[in-house]
């Protein structure tokens, strides 16, 4: 593991960020990952877009896109025959396109569409975009049958082949020696204000990425490195509080706590002997992750980011965070002073709130 995490020095420009929601999702826990806490069987997620511009260059990308509205017509039968299998919830009022033009962000101005990989909740429709607007993947999707070239080209594939046709497809390469928190990485304006991440795992093309929203803050987008903060939070690095505050279960704005130790014996690693104060509440599901070595590696290496106070990590699934952040057209950019990471951390334990009060009636 990574003793000390160093964040890239400032190069004197920075980024605006704004987070958007495309939509929602359903998924049981059980494969999402190992170790089950009871009354907590089903995420129900929002699939978060980030919008990203860059001021001094003109530049505005966006990062993922979340769900698209076309998809019972779109998606290829593969993906509609999972959807159908696991009674999955599909909830998509409005396009990310469309939210944009409708805070008069003009599509044209969107350089390009960067996806954190290729699953459904995160590709949205990039056939909204204009031809000018570039998408952007990991390494290894054009060389891999599932992801290049697209439905209905090629029968195998899991993605729409519409979202790339006409426009330019650049596969990412990481080959360079620069590394951000042991992640390899590429310094996308390259002046310093936003870094894309190789964060494997999840998925062959699977990527994270840092925006720097002052000289020292950043915001890290972890994609689907983790789908719920309970993979990466405790940690020895980021342990859990012994007074919580704002207590999860109340409004965030409230001033009220909880002791850390309510969650002691509700934690699995309760029967490992492990301890609850420093270990994540879930382990990694293999069935997530096409490599869970190096799924377990980047979540690691995210644990770092997580536990610097100059760092805002955000999943692409955090469901605790949705009553916490401004939402676009309003900006994320200045998280720091109005402490959405300081106010948002711990707030995934409202979903823990069933076992806890059947551990305090039960009176063990
Ligand atoms: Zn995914
Ligand atoms: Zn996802």
């Amino acid at each position: 593991m990574a003793p000390n995490l160093v964040l890239p020095g400032s190069k004197g420009s920075t980024v605006d960020v704004s987070i958007l929601h495309g939509g929602r999702t359903t998924v049981p826990t059980a494969y999402v990952f190992q170790g089950h806490i009871s009354g907590h069987d089903l995420l129900d997620i929002p699939c978060y877009s980030f919008l990203v511009e860059n001021k001094k260059q003109g530049k505005k990308i966006i990062f993922d896109l979340g769900l698209m509205k076309a998809w019972k017509e779109k998606q290829p039968p593969s993906i509609l025959g999972q959807i159908e299998f696991a009674k999955a919830v599909i909830d998509i009022e409005r396009d990310v396109a469309e939210q944009l033009k409708a805070a008069n962000v003009p599509l044209e101005s969107i350089n390009a569409i960067i996806w954190s990989h290729h699953h459904i909740d995160h590709t949205g429709d990039p056939s909204l975009f204009p031809a000018s607007t570039a998408l952007i993947v990991g390494p290894g999707f054009k060389s891999n049958k599932t992801t290049f070239p697209g439905y209905p080209e090629n029968a195998d594939a899991v993605v729409v082949n519409d979202a790339f046709v006409g426009r330019e497809l650049i596969e990412l390469d990481f080959s360079s020696d620069l590394k951000v928190g042991g992640f390899p990485a590429i310094d996308y304006f390259g002046d310093g204000s936003f870094y894309l991440l190789q964060a494997q795992g999840h998925t062959h093309d699977h990527i994270a990425a840092l925006a720097r929203t002052s000289d020292d803050k950043f915001i890290f987008f972890g994609g689907d490195v983790a789908h719920h903060p309970g993979e990466y939070r405790p940690t020895v690095q980021l342990p859990l509080p012994e007074t919580i505050q704002p207590s999860p279960f109340t409004g965030y704005a409230s001033a009220s706590s909880c002791p850390g130790a309510l969650f002691a014996d509700i934690h699995p690693a309760k029967e490992s002997g492990k301890d609850y104060r420093t270990t994540p509440f879930y382990a990694l599901n293999p069935a997530m992750n096409v490599s869970l070595q190096d799924a377990i590696e980047s979540v690691n290496k995210m644990t770092f980011f997580d536990s610097s106070p100059d760092v805002f990590v955000v999943i692409a699934h955090d469901t605790s965070l949705l009553d916490v952040l401004p939402f676009f057209p309003k900006t994320l950019t200045n998280w720091d002073s109005a402490n959405y990471k300081s106010v948002g951390t711990w707030r995934f334990l409202k979903d823990f709130r069933e076992a806890v009060n059947s551990q305090e009636t039960s009176g063990s």
